[in-house]
């Protein structure tokens, strides 16, 4: 059996500590120090964790401490700040986010987002090589965006980048990929599908997907149509948009765990062990702007039990799902994009009312379709499709979501 290369995350974490080599031991004593540094910090500068205590003796101590959530970064986000204003490079705002109807903020200093880079590099490295071409479908939106950071990455691996972006028609990213020839491929996972199955793989071999959910179906389609197995990647706004890589045994997603000490809890905030699912909470230790303590993400998935395949002792996040309450695009799509004609689709729900458009390549099978949405949809259910045109492109220009039509 060929034993997969180990995880590029490990020489990431020995060079970025100065270590020969790391293990579970010198990982858990690297998060301890670090976190303690920070609840020092906290106190010096009176920051938002002020009122915690200034070391804590164990890891395991760490679930005493209170929890951060999406309500706390819309309030307090400033007092969150641990470095000057000055020291900024980048501010990340979420007008729509959360109960509170206030904007989330993100702030990152130049460290910060080289550290985003970095892991890039690592995740990116184990499916792009000097001489790539890669086409980003990530949006470019100036110094330090996350297209911009993603591009510096592949540059810095000898690899060229397609800056295409999210938004280009399928006859212009079939034009694009037949004069540049790209390899490889990084974007969301339904762009990647829709790409696929209008464009056909052309020269695209490899990809790396995140920044939305991914169901079974659209990974099994994706993957069906390259020839090979997805890269999937984690990160959130909090964690510098760079969380989890994952590696060529394809078991799971590495944290980087010099930065993020991840836990999962039940539904009452207890913490659960490794192999049962919960909701995902991160401190944010290696994050020098805006370290966050025990923030809930609102993502659910489990820590994978044990060493990878690969032999990295780094933790694993298995696959992240997004919890909502009811229906959710997620599920849909699970059902949509099974139907191998499906390129793209959209949900508006309007007065309880769900409307499914969908763009094919071919027939779909309405009647399958149908019987499978009507076990989860309500059941006043429209579905339209129509043939993609070279002039479509995805329907959704960020994450999949129900469209409220107050109309
Ligand atoms: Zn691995």
């Amino acid at each position: 059996m060929n034993v997969p290369p180990v995880s590029r995350l490990d020489a990431l974490i020995a060079e970025q500590e100065g270590l020969a080599q790391i293990d579970r031991e010198t990982i858990e004593a690297i998060q301890l120090k670090r976190l303690n540094r920070l609840l020092a910090r906290e106190r010096a500068r009176g920051g938002f964790y002020r009122e915690l205590p200034e070391r804590i003796a164990s890891l395991e101590r760490l679930s005493d401490l209170p929890f951060t959530t999406e309500e706390d970064l819309a309030r307090h986000a400033p007092s969150m700040l641990l470095c000057s204003q000055s020291q900024i490079q980048r501010v990340l705002s979420d007008a729509t986010s959360g109960t509170t109807g206030a904007a989330k903020r993100v702030f990152y200093t130049e460290d910060d987002l080289e550290n985003t880079v970095r892991l890039y590099m690592a995740g990116l490295g184990e499916l792009i090589w000097p001489g790539s071409v890669t086409l980003i479908c990530f949006p470019f939106s100036g110094p330090f965006g996350l297209g911009e950071l993603i591009a510096e990455a592949i540059m810095r691996l000898g690899a060229r980048p397609l800056k295409a972006g999210p938004f280009l028609s399928y006859g212009g990213f079939a034009a694009l990929m037949e004069k540049e020839k790209p390899d490889t491929f990084v974007g969301m996972p339904v762009q990647l599908l829709g790409i696929l199955r209008f464009c056909g793989r052309g020269s695209l071999r490899r990809a790396l997907v995140s920044g939305d959910a991914c169901p079974e179906s659209v990974v099994c389609g994706c993957e069906a149509l390259l020839g090979s197995k997805l890269f999937p990647h984690y990160g959130s706004r909090e964690m510098g948009m760079a969380g989890a890589i994952c590696c060529r045994a394809h078991a799971g997603m590495h944290l980087r765990e010099n930065h993020v000490i991840a836990e999962i809890v039940d539904g009452n905030g207890r913490v659960l062990p490794a192999g049962e699912r919960g909701e995902l909470v991160v401190t944010t230790i290696g994050m020098e702007a805006m370290p966050l303590i025990r923030y809930r993400t609102g993502d659910y998935t489990r820590i994978l039990p044990g060493p990878c395949p690969c032999g990295s002792e780094t933790l694993r996040l298995d696959r992240i799902e997004r919890r909502t309450e009811g229906l959710s695009a997620a599920a849909l799509d699970e059902i949509l994009f099974a139907d191998e004609a499906v390129v793209d689709c959209r949900y508006t729900l309007r007065a309880g009312e769900l409307a499914v458009f969908a763009l094919c390549r071919g027939e779909i099978d309405e009647r399958t379709l149908r019987g499978r949405l009507g076990a989860i949809a309500p059941p006043e259910l429209s579905l339209s499709a129509r043939q993609a045109a070279p002039e479509d492109g995805a329907l959704y220009r960020g994450k999949r979501t129900l469209l409220i039509d107050g109309a």
